[in-house]
Parts: C-alpha cells; sequence; structure tokens
C-alpha cells in the first residue's frame, strides 16, 4: 500500500482575498466650497434694480425738469405734432406744424380739410399720405366721440389713427401730465439697454422694465430724460462716453474714465438740452 501523498495546505481565506484584483477606493468627494455672501453681480436683478436707483438720481440732477422738444400751445397741438414726428425728427416737425396749425387751427377744421391740401404740408415729414390721414381721421373721430377734446386714457388714444401706446404716454405725460408709463422711442430703448436696463428690443417690453424700475411719479420726466440723453450724449453710432453723467454706472461705457465729476458732465448736457445741441462739443 502506498502511503498517501501529505494533504495541500488549505489556503487560508485570507490570502485567497489578498490574491483578488484589489479594488481601488472611489475618490473622495470634495468638499463644498464654502458659501460666500451674495455680491450684487452684473446682470443680476438686484444689480439692475440698484443701477436704475442711481441712474435715476444722475439724470435727476442732469435734467431736473426735461423739455419736450416738440412745440405745442395744446393738447391737440401736441397729439398731431407727435403723430407727424414717426420717422422724422422733432426739428422737421417744428418746422411744418406752424402752417399747419395756422391753416387748420382745430380738430373741426382739419376732419375737414381735403386729403389732398393737408398731404402737400405735411409731405417734409415723410409717409405724408399715411400721416395726412391719420390726423385727419384723429381729428374727425375727436370731434365725433370725444367732444372736440383730446381723451386722457391710453385705450381712448390708442383707437384713434396713428397713435400707438408711444404717442398715448408722450400725450398724457407731456400735456395732462398723467404718468401712464414711460415713452420708449428709438432713443430711450438703445440707452436703456446700454444701460442693462433691459434685454429687449420690442419697445413695451422695454417700457415694461423700466416702469418696474423707476417710480411711478418719475415716469414722466425718466421717458423724457432718456430720450435726450440719447439724442445728445449716448448717441447711436459714436456714444459720447467720455461726457456721459452715467459713465461710472455703465457696463457698456467704452474708453477710459472721464476726466471731470458726473456734475460737471451733468451741467454739460444740461447746457447742450436746453440749447438742443446748439453748442460746441468738448473737445
Ligand atoms: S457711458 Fe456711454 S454707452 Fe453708457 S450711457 Fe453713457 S454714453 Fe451711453
Amino acid at each position: 500500500m502506498t502511503a498517501k501523498p501529505p494533504a495541500r495546505p488549505r489556503r487560508a481565506p485570507s490570502d485567497a482575498a489578498s490574491r483578488a484584483p484589489v479594488k481601488k477606493a472611489p475618490p473622495a468627494k470634495k468638499a463644498p466650497p464654502a458659501k460666500q455672501p451674495r455680491a450684487a453681480k452684473k446682470g443680476t436683478a438686484t444689480a439692475r434694480t440698484a443701477r436704475a436707483s442711481e441712474v435715476h438720481a444722475r439724470l435727476s440732477v442732469t435734467l431736473e425738469s426735461p423739455p419736450c422738444e416738440l412745440d405745442f400751445t395744446s393738447p391737440w397741438q401736441l397729439l398731431v405734432a407727435t403723430i407727424l414726428s414717426a420717422q422724422s425728427t422733432d426739428k422737421m416737425i417744428n418746422k411744418v406744424t406752424p402752417g399747419l396749425f395756422a391753416r387748420w387751427p382745430s380738430p373741426v377744421a382739419l376732419a375737414i380739410a381735403s386729403q389732398e391740401e393737408v398731404e402737400v404740408v405735411v409731405k417734409p415729414t415723410g409717409f405724408f399720405r399715411n400721416k395726412a390721414k391719420a390726423i385727419r381721421g384723429a381729428a374727425a373721430l375727436i370731434v365725433e366721440q370725444f367732444g372736440g377734446e383730446v381723451p386722457r386714457t391710453v385705450e381712448e388714444l390708442t383707437s384713434l389713427p396713428g397713435v400707438a401706446r408711444k404717442t398715448a404716454n408722450v400725450v398724457l405725460g407731456t400735456a395732462y401730465r398723467i404718468p401712464s408709463g414711460i415713452t420708449v422711442d428709438t432713443h430711450a430703448g438703445r440707452v436703456a439697454r446700454r444701460l442693462e436696463l433691459t434685454e429687449h428690443d420690442d419697445p413695451e417690453k422695454v417700457e415694461a422694465d423700466l416702469t418696474a424700475l423707476f417710480p411711478r411719479d418719475a415716469w414722466i420726466d425718466t421717458g423724457h430724460r432718456l430720450v435726450l440723453h440719447g439724442r445728445y450724449v449716448c448717441l447711436a453710432r459714436k456714444p459720447r462716453c467720455g461726457e456721459c453723467p452715467l459713465a461710472e454706472l455703465c457696463p457698456s461705457r467704452e474708453g477710459e474714465a472721464p476726466a471731470l465729476s458726473w456734475t460737471e458732465r451733468a451741467t454739460r448736457e444740461r447746457v447742450k438740452v436746453l440749447a438742443r445741441g446748439a453748442v460746441a462739443d468738448a473737445p
């Protein structure tokens, strides 16, 4: 009988485990960064509100009583001038309206004027056929439905031909001092976007953003201030950032920080606006 070979020593379980592929431990998770106090970043609602408040403060000093650059002596005249001002300049409208109002001084007179004769007078303002039709139509409705008086609500005003929300705001705010909204024309819209008070191009959406940012009792003057600032300083092609009293607040500022203080720049802008631009530009 042959002897049994000695039994193989059994591997201890611990040994077997040591030969198994070693699983890597998952990397330790990074601890989340400690929470920082929230700063008002550029573009946040908080920053926008704060900027609007500063813009309001500076523009109120710059143009305490901002003028309307359309010449008028009554709500009716302002309504007609504003309808005519679409796609034209206030300067041009101010040349045309004295002759228009001398010839047809009231809504009744204009309502019965001939289309052809009115067209000849308003021709220099552009789009003269539509404009002549609009002001004659507005005159007729004012006589028939509003007793010869320019109405005092946005709804009634926008029921007149040629009158959209912007024109209604101009007439209510400037002629009646009723704060129905903020007038947003091409200048005001551009300034509001450069100051990042809005991201919109659509004037009604810009107006909604601005009315949420500015106090209601400042709506009328804010509209005029933004229009005038855009017309004389924040020009479309080449904004005059070095002369701008809002330069430190503006995310779109071009060039170096201005040398003059903001109040000195505000004074210069006021002089320029009151002279309707007829002053020499700063060197
Ligand atoms: S700093 Fe320049 S871009 Fe900004 S509001 Fe003034 S003129 Fe316009």
